[in-house]
């Protein structure tokens, strides 16, 4: 617990960063888990994945703004890979994932405003592309900004999906409020390291908040999407699914790139759609540092990777 949060704390420190993303480190640790630095690579990646039968979802790695321009940017980053996955003919089992923040959320003023702007540009260049868009759930303190943005965003873009972390206490609750027909929920642990006062902090809590979450959404009228490595919690999920007489492909399972590929095609080959989650950009590092606070014994594989490069 004391490495993760220490991670995580690392994950918001704009020094380390500046180090770290200049090393070379594309071979090692961190092409384990992120597909390059251009879209052309997330492309590529998408290309492979779907090629062994896999749907993707594709993130675009970029730090949180205060820049109106740089929102912008983004934005136009997103736009310009969709039309790259539509052109590639990897639309509609290749979506994209936006996470707010990077889209200017936290500009003073109007930040939600201009984040939603440039969202639904995004949307527009998906639904063009023939295919969907999904918001990731970012700290506690946006939970309700994100679900805000996400209802204004369905009123046109009905398929919009929402992310939600059953390290969360509220998230229950959110479960059934968005487990109706037509929406699309992305239920994950949580990656951030987040307060008693609104998050369970023991990891068996966090599980057991999981699995009331999965029956909830799997009891609804919604499209569950189970985002997990976990494989006790991967099972309950198909047990869940049989119960409620779901058939496959009326939900799916979602792993992020690089993490147990082995179990995402054992899936696939069991006739359920799975959709690996897959970042690429030139700002990956606080995105690998939250895999590391998962997984700590990766981090001894990536200090050896800087003391090599020096
Ligand atoms: C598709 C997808 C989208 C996500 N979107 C969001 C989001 O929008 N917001 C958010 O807060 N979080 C998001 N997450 C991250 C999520 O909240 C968890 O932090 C992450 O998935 C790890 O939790 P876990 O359920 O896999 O369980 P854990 O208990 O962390 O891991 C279970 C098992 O998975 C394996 N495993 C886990 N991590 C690693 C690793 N790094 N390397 C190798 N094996 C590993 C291990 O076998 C481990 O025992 C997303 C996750 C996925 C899969």
């Amino acid at each position: 617990m004391m490495v993760r949060s220490a991670l995580l704390g690392a994950s918001r420190s704009d020094r380390l960063r500046h180090t770290v993303e200049r090393l070379p480190l594309t071979r090692t640790v961190v092409s384990r888990y992120v597909a390059g630095a251009e879209q052309s690579d997330a492309v590529r990646v998408a290309g492979e994945l779907t090629g062994e039968g896999l749907a993707v979802t594709v993130d675009h790695l970029a730090e949180d703004t205060h820049d109106r321009s740089q929102a912008t940017t983004v934005a136009q980053a997103y736009v310009s890979l969709l039309e790259a996955l539509h052109k590639a003919e990897l639309t509609p089992d290749v979506e994209v994932s936006v996470r707010l923040s990077a889209l200017g959320r936290s500009l003073p003023a109007d930040g939600e405003a201009i984040a939603l702007e440039n969202a639904r540009q995004i949307c527009q260049a998906a639904a063009d592309a023939g295919t969907t868009v999904t918001l990731d759930m970012e700290e506690h303190t946006t939970v309700d900004s994100t679900l805000d943005v996400l209802r204004e965003l369905r009123q046109d873009f009905p398929d919009v999906g929402a992310v939600l972390q059953a390290r969360l206490k509220r998230t229950e609750a959110d479960c059934r409020d968005l487990a109706q027909s037509g929406s699309r929920v992305r239920l994950c642990k949580g990656a951030y390291d987040e307060p008693e006062s609104v998050a369970f902090r023991d990891r068996g809590e966090v599980d057991r908040s999981y699995v009331r979450c999965m029956k909830v959404l799997f009891a609804g009228d919604g499209y569950p999407m189970i985002a997990t490595h976990d494989p006790r919690l991967v099972e309950i999920a198909g047990s869940l699914a049989a119960r409620h007489r779901r058939e496959q492909g009326s939900y799916e399972y979602q792993m992020l790139y690089g993490i147990r590929p082995r179990e995402q095609r054992r899936l696939v080959r069991a006739g359920e759609r799975v959709r690996v989650y897959v970042p690429y950009g030139p700002q990956w590092y606080a995105y690998l540092v939250r895999r590391l606070a998962e997984r700590p014994a990766d981090l001894a594989f990536l200090l050896r990777s800087v003391a090599s490069s020096k």
